[in-house]
């Protein structure tokens, strides 16, 4: 069968010929439909980030899939049912509390692999096999969308302790702040414009489809060249919440002056190294004195991807059509990697 990956040492994706897996009793046999790609695939392909399984030369991409089960094997679940992987799986040494507990993203890198990331094989290939506990089932009517579960899972997730860090007072956000218009950044205004203001802060010229986006969404564009980040709250409001989805390091500073008091900033990028001079003293009195936090997110966990299976069924047909800018045929898979918003490549469908 195909499969899409990348050698050891590789600078760009190809396709491989590799045997169709085999599910053992308690595992399922998937067929999969649509895969999506995104910036983690990027810095994957870059060698930035991940690794390939231990014992193979290249590693098959892919963490955001939706598939249809074709043999369930001994597990409840029945063929055709349409499912989302989760990524994260026990390490080579073997399971630990975080899977016994079904919290894989509270385990450290260390403690896990990832499925098309780091050190296990991903879902970019015509078939893959799971666990059933790590199978999340969708509605067949969103299956076509299915692959966004992944992502917005890590919305859910975000949302999710920054609104466990709130819970010892009566807290009601009125305000977002999403830093960064790539795809979570989209994805984490299109879940919060329902519920509060929202602004979405980018460093794009207009026109440009992603403000499009944010604007159709109710949400209020900040061009961050203009309004920097810690200039939010003079020139518009402060915010309750801030997500950060740009990778920018200084972000993670400046998102505290953005903040309202007993507000909460929900960290998710992912940056490389970087020196900065920064008023430490200014830093933590405003967290102190203004009740601030800072959460770090990473991953989602089985109820984040119970959420976000739910938010498919919520969010409007419009803003998937929009956001998904690019459906690719397994044979220009190339172009699903160069794609304007959200790319996905197409192994079949239901
Ligand atoms: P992208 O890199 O596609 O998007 C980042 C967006 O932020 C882009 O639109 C970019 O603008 C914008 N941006 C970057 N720097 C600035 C800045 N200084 N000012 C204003 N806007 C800025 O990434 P994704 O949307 O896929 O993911 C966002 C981040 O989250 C990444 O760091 C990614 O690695 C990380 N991530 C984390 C996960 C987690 O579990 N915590 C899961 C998935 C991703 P432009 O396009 O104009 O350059
Ligand atoms: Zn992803």
């Amino acid at each position: 069968m195909r499969a899409i990956g990348i050698e050891t040492g590789g600078d760009r994706p190809r396709l491989f010929d590799v045997a169709r897996p085999d599910p053992a009793p308690g595992e399922v046999l998937v067929r999969t439909l649509r895969v999506g790609v995104d910036g983690t695939d990027h810095e994957v392909i870059a060698g930035d980030h991940g690794s390939v399984p231990a014992d193979a030369e290249y590693l098959v991409l892919g963490h955001e899939a939706v598939g249809v089960v074709e043999d369930p094997t001994t597990t409840a679940f029945e063929r055709g049912d349409v499912v989302v992987p989760m990524v994260r799986r026990p390490p080579p040494s073997g399971t630990n509390a975080y899977f016994e507990r079904a919290e894989p993203d509270m385990a450290p890198p260390s403690d896990c692999v990832e499925r098309g990331i780091d050190g296990a094989h991903g879902f970019m290939s015509e078939y893959f096999t799971s666990p059933a506990p790590y199978l999340v089932p969708v509605p067949a009517a969103d299956a076509p969308w299915g692959f966004l579960a992944e992502p917005i899972s890590v919305v859910e997730k975000a949302l999710d302790l920054a609104r466990a860090s709130r819970s010892a007072f009566t807290w009601t956000p009125e305000t977002a702040l999403v830093l960064g218009n790539g795809p979570l950044g989209l994805l984490a205004v299109a879940v919060l414009a329902p519920e509060m203001d929202v602004y979405c802060l980018g460093r794009r010229d207009r026109p440009d489809p992603t403000i499009d986006i944010v604007e159709s969404l109710g949400a209020t564009y900040v061009d961050g060249r203009q309004t920097p980040v810690e200039s939010v709250p003079r020139v518009h409001e402060p915010a309750d919440l801030v997500v950060e989805a740009t990778g920018e390091p200084r972000h993670a500073v400046e998102s505290v002056d953005a903040l309202a008091s007993n507000g909460v900033a929900a960290l998710l990028g992912l940056p490389g190294p970087q020196d900065l001079t920064v008023d430490v003293g200014r830093f933590h009195e405003s967290l102190v004195m203004h009740n601030k936090a800072v959460v770090g997110s990473v991953n989602a966990g089985p109820t984040h991807f119970h959420a976000a299976v739910d938010r498919l069924g919520e969010l409007p047909a419009w803003f998937f059509d929009r956001f998904v800018s690019d459906f690719v045929p397994v044979d220009r898979f190339e172009a699903a990697f160069d794609a304007s918003i959200k790319a996905a490549v197409e192994f079949d469908t239901v």
